[in-house]
């Protein structure tokens, strides 16, 4: 799997590339401000992006859907319970500041089935919580096959998973905006990421990549959540 990267001012947000080694089709995930190098790194690679995926639609990871979606010419996809916050990109922009312009139409929402790009498959999981129409998107090899720890497959392509701002390393996605909330972010943490696998890497909207199980064992918020549930 190729996988680059990208994170520029004001907000730092991890922009992504991910192609497969042998067809060179690829995804793009959440292109923001560094939208141009996002595009400048599939050029590199010789990688064909297919698809532009986004996690969810708070302003900072989409300020590049535009750029990305002319350069690319590929379909945008989102979750229909964050088109609200897509339609106001310029609102959204306007707390922080700044003059963003309105993004092109979302060409799709996800309905579910995966998603294809050479050799990989990806999986969309909603995690709402941090907003309503959140989403992780699972990516593994095709015929990989399944969730867990990752036993009998060592030397293979692990699970990747693009979580948008639902779970960083040792934190958690605020929930003090508009269709927040604490305990359906923490469901779709404990609930739907964790049985991903422990072995399952983590890559944040923000900051560094963990794993399941590092976030399984030390995230703070995380304990916090499952030592109140369990009484
Ligand atoms: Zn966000
Ligand atoms: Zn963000």
């Amino acid at each position: 799997m190729i996988l680059e990267v990208r994170a520029v001012a004001p907000f730092y947000k991890n922009g992504f590339v991910v192609g497969c080694e042998r067809t060179r089709d690829a995804i793009m995930i959440d292109p923001g401000d560094e939208a141009d190098q996002l595009v400048d790194a599939a050029r590199q690679y010789s990688l064909t992006v297919r698809y532009v995926l986004l996690t969810h639609a708070h302003v900072d990871h989409i300020t590049g859907v535009a750029l990305a979606k002319s350069a690319c010419q590929a379909p945008v996809y989102l979750h229909k319970d964050d088109l609200p916050f897509y339609d106001r990109a310029v609102q959204q922009g306007q707390m922080f500041g700044l003059v963003v312009e309105q993004p092109p139409p979302v060409d799709k929402f996800y309905d579910g089935s995966p998603i294809l790009f050479g050799d990989y498959e990806v999986h969309i999981h909603h995690t709402p919580g941090h907003c309503p129409g959140g989403v992780c998107l699972e990516i593994r090899a095709v015929g990989e096959g399944g969730r867990g720890e990752g036993e009998g497959r060592k030397g293979r392509e692990g699970t990747h998973l693009f979580v948008g701002d639902t779970l960083f390393a040792g934190s958690i996605g605020r929930t003090d905006l508009p269709g927040g909330n604490y305990d359906v972010l923490m469901r779709s943490i404990t609930e739907v990421l964790i049985p991903l696998g422990e072995d399952a890497i983590v890559h944040p909207g923000h900051g560094p990549d963990t794993t399941i199980g590092r976030e399984r064992k030390t995230n703070p918020f995380v304990a916090e959540y499952l030592a109140s549930k369990h009484g």
